[in-house]
């Protein structure tokens, strides 16, 4: 097990590495390095700022000789772009690159709301902080892709092909994974939490299956997870079974007439009574926002939670909210 406040690079072999952070729980994301001839590309900033920094110094041996041309966001969740403006400052001469759909993703929960949310002097903000109280928002500038692109680009980094495979809408609306296959590695954004538990913010979860098939048949040796530590196809496999009785049991809750927050718990229940299932990855408390997903799927008419209801369904499935 890698100590649990480790932040560090990992070297995972044919000039790819990848940072990985803690034990990849909120916020905790992971980024990689694809090293060519003179060029690196990144997958991939941080949170904030002085994470990210930390990040690009402890990287700086080997870009030294290799300074990164090309920044690749693998989708919009803010873990994965709130460093851009310190890893590529516009201008510069590194290339932000995404999909569209998650450039257009990227613009809706911007930083000044995170920081206004870790400020609130209220229960929402106590409720907040208890997921993201660590990182720095206030000093987050967004920082959008200059290119963008739809299913694939393949991008040469100092002559090696690098593929950018859009497999999204699934956790968030423009999902993207890198493959080097001349490294037989694949950075998977986070189409894959590795010891913790996806989270289907977009869906549909179908969707989110044929992406973890068809990372299956890129059939990589290394699998760099969006969070968590690095990992092979058995995660890969483990997440596509998660989601596919996720959704056959929401989907049956649903005909059931249950309501989704009802059919969260007691699903909850379930896993909990059958131990050595998914109930021992980390942020079990999704299972709510995944049911509320399925219903969704099922019935468009049904409204959703707001984020901040979504919070506390998480918290009091895993039973860290107080009272
Ligand atoms: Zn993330």
């Amino acid at each position: 097990m890698a100590d649990p406040t480790d932040c560090a690079w990992h070297d995972v072999g044919n000039g790819c590495h990848a940072y990985v952070q803690r034990d990849g729980g909120w916020g905790w994301s992971n980024a990689g390095l694809v090293v060519g001839d003179g060029v690196s590309l990144l997958v991939d900033t941080l949170f904030d700022n002085r994470l990210t920094a930390a990040m690009l110094q402890a990287a700086a041996p080997v870009t030294a000789g290799a300074p990164v041309a090309t920044l690749v966001n693998t989708h919009a969740n803010g873990d994965h772009h709130f460093g851009n403006a310190v890893a590529a400052p516009v201008g510069g001469p590194v290339e932000v690159v995404a999909s569209a759909a998650c450039a257009a993703e990227m613009t809706e929960l911007g930083p000044d709301l995170l920081a206004a949310l870790n400020a609130d002097p209220t229960e929402v903000g106590e409720l907040f902080r208890s997921f993201f109280g660590e990182f720095h928002f206030d000093e987050v500038e967004l920082r959008l892709p200059d290119r963008t692109f739809s299913d694939r680009l393949r991008v040469d980094v100092g002559g090696r092909t690098v593929e950018l495979v859009e497999l999204g809408p699934a956790h968030t609306q423009g999902d993207v994974v890198v493959h080097v296959p001349d490294a037989s590695t694949v950075f998977t954004g986070d189409l894959l939490f590795h010891g913790g538990t996806p989270i289907v913010w977009a869906g549909p979860l179908s969707n989110w299956v044929a992406a973890c098939d068809a990372i299956v048949a890129m059939a990589p040796e290394t699998v760099v997870p969006g969070h968590g530590q690095l990992a092979t196809l058995d995660a890969v496999r483990s997440a596509r079974e998660y989601l596919v009785w996720v959704e056959a049991s929401a989907t049956q809750a649903h005909a059931a007439g249950i309501d989704p927050w009802d059919a969260a718990q007691q699903l909850a229940r379930e896993l909990g009574s059958t131990p050595g299932r998914f109930d021992q990855w980390g942020e079990f408390g999704r299972l709510a926002v995944n049911v509320e997903a399925v219903y969704r799927e099922l019935d468009p008419a049904v409204q959703g939670s707001d984020v901040v209801t979504l919070f506390q369904h998480m918290a009091a499935i895993e039973g860290t909210l107080p009272g």
